[in-house]
């Protein structure tokens, strides 16, 4: 596979990989590891902007399912991203990688808000750029929100690192015969109901023609191996 040339992206991590093997919150050695696979990266020259879940604290659809009205829960759940966005700007910080947060929940006391312009310069200074609070609603996910700031920042792709290599056409875990795709269209996803990220996030990422890679971040040296085209990775993108 020939090497990707971007030269601005997205990544998304799910927040249950900062759990490295707890069962929940934040593993410290972990995300010590994760910041190094960015560090990587961005030494290669890429800009880098980093979108982080908050699923390994607190979701909100667990809370609705316990009663809770949704809305408030989904709020709880963007305070969780931000405590997560603030985990890897330390750890990346201690790398010595330049760091700003934004968040659509607006925080100053603990980081900036969310401002396009503002974050434009950030990369132009070679600082990672963390976006919290997912798009700043409740009945969103960060999914959304990733391909959100993928669109209005003009990344050249969303990577999404999570804990499975791809996409499959069924659930890898309980079906043993689950094929992955190298390449898959949006409209598949869409359709077949894949499980790459929420409907909404693959439809902003299909009109905004920004192509969704999806690979394992559990690996070392992951990130580095798909952003040279060589990692076990799905690319969703148009006409696959
Ligand atoms: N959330 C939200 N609006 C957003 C982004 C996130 O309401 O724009 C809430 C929602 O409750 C979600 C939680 O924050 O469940 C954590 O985000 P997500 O589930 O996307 O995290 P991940 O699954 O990636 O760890």
């Amino acid at each position: 596979m020939s090497s990707p040339s971007y030269k601005r992206i997205l990544l998304k991590l799910s927040g249950e990989v900062l759990m490295g093997n707890q069962q929940f919150g934040i593993d410290s050695d972990f995300v010590a590891e994760l910041a190094k696979e960015v560090k990587a990266a961005k030494d290669t020259g890429l800009e880098i902007c980093l979108v982080i879940g908050g699923g390994n604290i607190f979701r909100g659809m667990a809370g609705a399912a316990k009663g809770m009205d949704r809305a408030q829960a989904d709020y709880m759940g963007m305070l969780a991203t931000v405590m997560n966005a603030l985990a890897m700007q330390n750890a990346l910080e201690q790398l010595g990688v330049q760091t700003r947060v934004q968040s659509a929940v607006q925080m100053d006391a603990v980081c900036e808000p969310v401002i396009r312009r503002r974050a434009e310069r950030h990369l132009e200074k070679g600082r990672v750029v963390i976006f919290a609070a997912g798009v700043g609603a409740p009945y969103f996910t960060t999914d959304s929100g990733a391909a959100l700031r993928a669109a209005e920042m003009r990344c050249d792709a969303l990577l999404k690192g999570t804990s499975v290599d791809g996409v499959y056409d069924a659930d890898p875990k309980t079906n043993p015969d689950a094929k992955r795709y190298d390449s898959v269209d949006y409209d598949t996803v869409l359709a077949d109901n894949l499980k790459v990220m929420d409907a909404s996030a693959v439809a902003l990422c299909r009109d905004n023609n920004i192509p969704i890679v999806v690979f394992s971040i559990r690996e070392k040296g992951n990130l580095a191996r798909v952003l040279a085209g060589e990692g076990v990775q799905t690319i969703v993108q148009k006409g696959a």
